[in-house]
């Protein structure tokens, strides 16, 4: 088997630090132990993707990573410091664009809402928006109505709306799910790039094997609910990517076969099966080794 370098250790500089998290849904009598035991952390500047099957709790574990939602046990730190609200500095890009943008507002204002509350003067806030649609493309659309672009052009409003925001962390729940493959891989190019130029640490969920190491300096493989951290790997491509050679890179090749085939094992279920399992979903055979899970 071809070579795939694993993560392995703790950073002690960590920007971002999960450990233990444990996230289960309680009400009208059903209970889903939705995250398990997920302990892994982010270095300041890291663009890490996490890749797991649909429902396996990522936007469970990105909803309590920005304080919206608080973890049945275990903690997210933020420098050292434990999140229990919406902190300072984070910005959230989601997957339903349609949904997060206000159709009766401007897309300037849409991207200006959030810095309001920041407390930012009128020319600053001018300044941030302006600056902030034309490094998504839109320079030309702040007096236009969300409803008025194409689903790609919203979901760049709504990245527009996180960077003006001037956050240090970024956490993007599959932000491109819901467009076009075109779009898709444009989107995909502009997130790399913004990175790249702003230094922004970036969390970037995905259920798309090739969109986690196309985008990814790291990927993080999250097994089938009640989710564990299955595997971490670094993605060992060159900085600039590109859509027409990466893509065909034999390296690339390897490394979306390895994620492919971590994927296939955590669709078989977590490492234990607790008495905590909650789902009857079939399952083959659980997995016997966990590698490179935060430990
Ligand atoms: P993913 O984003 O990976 O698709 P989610 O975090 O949305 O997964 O959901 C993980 C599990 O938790 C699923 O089984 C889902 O049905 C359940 N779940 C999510 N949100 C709630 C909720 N508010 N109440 C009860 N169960 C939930
Ligand atoms: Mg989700």
């Amino acid at each position: 088997m071809t070579h795939v370098p694993l993560v392995k250790g703790r950073s002690m500089h960590a920007l971002l630090d999960v450990s233990g998290l444990r996230k289960v849904y309680e009400g009208s009598g059903r209970r889903v132990e939705a995250v398990r035991d997920l302990t892994f952390t982010v270095d300041e500047g890291e663009l890490v993707c996490l890749v797991g099957p649909s429902g396996c709790g990522k936007t469970t574990l990105l909803k309590c990573m920005g304080g919206l939602l608080a973890p049945t046990s275990g903690a997210v730190l933020l420098e050292g410091k434990r999140v229990t609200g919406p902190p300072p500095g984070m910005a959230f890009v989601f997957q339903e664009y349609g949904r997060s943008l206000f159709p009766w507002k401007r897309v300037g204002e849409n991207v200006e809402l959030p810095l309001r509350q920041k407390g930012l003067d009128r020319a600053r806030r001018r300044e941030l928006v302006a600056d902030a649609l034309a490094s998504v493309g839109l320079a030309d659309a702040a007096g236009a109505y969300p409803w008025q672009l194409s689903g790609g052009m919203q979901q760049r409003v709504a990245i527009a709306r996180a960077l003006a925001y001037e956050p240090r962390v970024l956490l993007m729940d599959e932000p491109f799910a819901a467009v076009d493959a075109q779009t898709r891989a444009d989107l995909e190019d502009l997130v790399r790039g913004l990175w790249r130029e702003r230094g922004i640490t970036i969390l970037f969920v995905t259920h798309d094997i090739d969109e986690a190491v196309y985008l990814g300096e790291r990927v993080l493989v999250l097994s089938a609910s009640p989710t564990v951290v299955q595997e971490q790997l670094t993605v060992d491509l060159p900085r600039e990517r590109d859509q027409l050679h990466t893509r065909v890179a034999p390296r690339f090749a390897e490394l979306r076969t390895h994620v492919y085939e971590q994927i296939q094992a955590a669709k078989r279920g977590p490492a234990q099966e607790g008495p905590a399992r909650l789902r009857d979903e079939p399952r083959d055979e659980p997995l016997r080794k966990v590698t490179g899970a935060g430990s």
